[in-house]
């Protein structure tokens, strides 16, 4: 199975497909995981300035990564992509990757989500972290929030689109209780799923 999540900051992506890698057995791919993670490495100091602020990553650098990472013995049998692609120039490429490999991708699950929940979801989720003992994410404040929600509108949205003129998007509403939000993925996962 081969999925793809989108929706805006806070709609549960990352939730959602953490509990997807572990019903599948397939590797979660978020290239913000990645991201930060590259952003500890010495030459990532751009990219972290680029995350802790809430703008997205050149296009060049996210593909570089992903394409790295689908090629990896874990992804052979599928994958959960949450977070990418954020561009219609990142579907494209990623359409290319999979054409490659003879791969298609199963299903693109986009969570809707009203806008005005999404920063008091963002700050809960901080203060959870807090909570628990562990680091709250840079980007996780209001102003970090509005250049995240900025750049889902200009540069994520039209990818919604370009899925669905392939007839592969699924609309899921993110507002319902996570239990609920789990079930309609689901369905949609299993209805669409090649094999
Ligand atoms: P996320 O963990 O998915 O919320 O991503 C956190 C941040 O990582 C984003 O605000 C961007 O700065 C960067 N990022 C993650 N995925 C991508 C992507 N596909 N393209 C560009 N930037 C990305």
């Amino acid at each position: 199975m081969r999925l793809v999540v989108l929706g805006p900051p806070g709609a549960g992506k990352g939730t959602q497909s953490a509990r997807l890698m572990q019903k599948y057995g397939i590797p979660q791919l978020s290239t913000g995981d990645m991201l930060r993670a590259a952003a500890g490495t010495p030459a990532g100091s751009r990219v972290k300035a680029l995350v802790d602020s809430g703008s997205l990553v050149p296009d060049e650098v996210v593909l570089k990564i992903i394409a790295a990472r689908i090629e990896q013995p874990d992804a052979a049998a599928g994958f959960i992509l949450d977070g990418f692609p954020r561009t219609v120039k990142q579907a494209e490429a990623l359409d290319e990757l999979l054409r490659a490999k003879n791969m298609k991708l199963d299903a693109v699950i986009e969570l809707k989500v009203d806008e005005s929940a999404l920063l008091g979801r963002i700050d809960r989720r901080a203060k959870e972290m807090v909570a628990k003992g562990c680091a709250v994410r840079a980007d996780d404040n209001p102003e970090a929030f509005k250049t995240r929600l900025a750049a889902y509108r200009e540069m994520t949205a039209p990818v919604s689109d370009y899925y669905a003129r392939q007839g592969l998007l699924k609309t899921v509403d993110g507002m319902a209780p996570i239990d609920r939000v789990a079930a309609q993925i689901d369905r949609a996962a299993e209805s669409s799923a090649r094999v």
